[in-house]
């Protein structure tokens, strides 16, 4: 079998090239398979080599690009896209037949169904509503989440589906003008990062934390941070978070029990897929992978109850890209269960010698399955660099 080697794409570049025509080309680089966004959020997106289409295109917020079963789901219901062209790029994919097809399914950063459903949105520690991101504390986003999945994959014949944000989202995340004076540090962005709605607390009281004098806690330590004189540097936030969780055991008791609730929301989601179709999930979205637990994401048990951890290996250079996946392994402790995603352009890995250098360091690794961002951002002469990698390195790893 040819090994995992997927370009990841969005539907509209997908059209954009024509079906056939992509197929072609993404064949033509050595790559065999694709990771198409079947849920994403919206964004504003420079397309260097766009053929016809925007230049710039802000895609519709929190859409689905498949024909959803709509009776299937709860109070949550899923977005299509408007566009049923768009929502059929997946369909001419499948039936052209010659790239395997991996579903790329943003699960609980969707602004459109926070501010539908504000009630289900995460709160942080001062009561206040983050629409971007749904909490799957709430039983109600759990059903949401395991039903798109299930949904999508037993109506498409997919490889696997790739899910992000099976969890919270870190506090800073790219939101629409998101601005501040205060300078942002991992500590700050931890504990405002924390959801404290009332699934999370009524959660927590059952598990026997002390909820509200947690919440009291963090809300003090937080407002003595912003009316403070100065920031603090990232050596001082580092110690200080690494200080809160040791010395606060109702604060570590709270991680832990969300990293309960994303591995059971996760493996209730790999229960409901059909056999055909392998799970992988991308468990954070931050910078070094192993801050993953911000989000929810325990790597370890994510690993034991998914097919694949899907890392965004995110770094400019391939040595921090190679420690990155290395500080990952010291807690999956198995390989064979990640896949890499790289960056072969920038702000990352920004020439073919750095490329393959990370891609021979990830393997010496174990890691044999990579995967690449993303079709429609990258120049066409970034493409080309990458087709000129994958062709030495699989050459020389058969
Ligand atoms: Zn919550």
């Amino acid at each position: 079998m040819k090994p995992y080697r997927s370009l990841y794409a969005y539907p509209w570049d997908v059209l954009d090239a024509g079906v056939s025509h992509f197929v072609d080309d993404v064949l033509a680089m050595g790559i065999h398979d694709v990771t198409l966004a079947m849920s994403y959020h919206a964004g504003k997106f420079l397309r260097p080599h766009a053929r016809r289409g925007p230049k710039v295109i802000f895609p519709e917020d929190g859409v689905v690009y498949f024909e959803p079963a709509l009776t299937r789901y709860g109070e949550i219901k899923p977005q299509p896209h408007s566009d049923p062209e768009i929502r059929g790029v997946l369909d001419d994919l499948l039936e052209d037949g010659r790239l395997r097809v991996h579903g790329w399914t943003v699960l609980l950063h969707n602004t459109r169904l926070g501010q539908l459903h504000p009630q289900f949105t995460a709160h942080n520690v001062f009561g206040d509503s983050y629409p971007y991101s749904l909490c799957p504390m709430h039983d109600e986003v759990f059903h949401y989440a395991l039903t798109l999945s299930a949904d999508l994959t037993r109506q498409y014949p997919l490889k696997s589906i790739v899910l992000e944000t099976p969890g919270w989202l870190p506090y800073a995340h790219g939101y629409h003008h998101e601005f501040s004076q205060v300078r942002s540090n991992v500590w700050l962005d931890a504990m405002l990062g924390l959801c404290f709605c009332p699934a999370c607390c009524a959660q927590a009281a059952q598990k026997g934390i002390a909820i509200e004098s947690l919440q009291r806690r963090i809300a003090a330590r937080i407002d003595a941070c912003l009316t403070g004189p100065s920031d603090l540097s990232p050596d001082q936030a580092h110690v200080n978070l690494q200080k809160d969780m040791e010395r606060d055991s109702d604060l570590a008791a709270f991680i832990a029990m969300r990293q309960t609730r994303v591995t059971q929301l996760v493996a209730a989601i790999r229960r409901a897929l059909p056999q055909t179709c392998q799970l992988a999930v991308i468990p954070t979205v931050q910078r070094p992978s192993t801050l993953a637990w911000l989000e929810g994401s325990d790597l370890s048990a994510l690993a034991a109850n998914t097919d694949w951890l899907e890392m965004p290996f995110y770094e400019p250079t391939a040595s921090r890209t190679i420690a990155d996946a290395s500080a990952t392994l010291q807690q999956v402790k198995n390989a064979s269960k990640l896949r890499a995603i790289l960056r072969p352009g920038p702000p990352d890995l920004g020439d073919g010698a750095e490329l393959n250098e990370a891609m021979d360091g990830l393997q010496k690794l174990g890691i044999r399955d990579f995967a690449f961002y993303n079709y429609g951002l990258l120049r066409r002469e970034r493409l080309d660099a990458l087709a000129g990698t994958l062709k030495t390195f699989d050459a020389e790893h058969p």
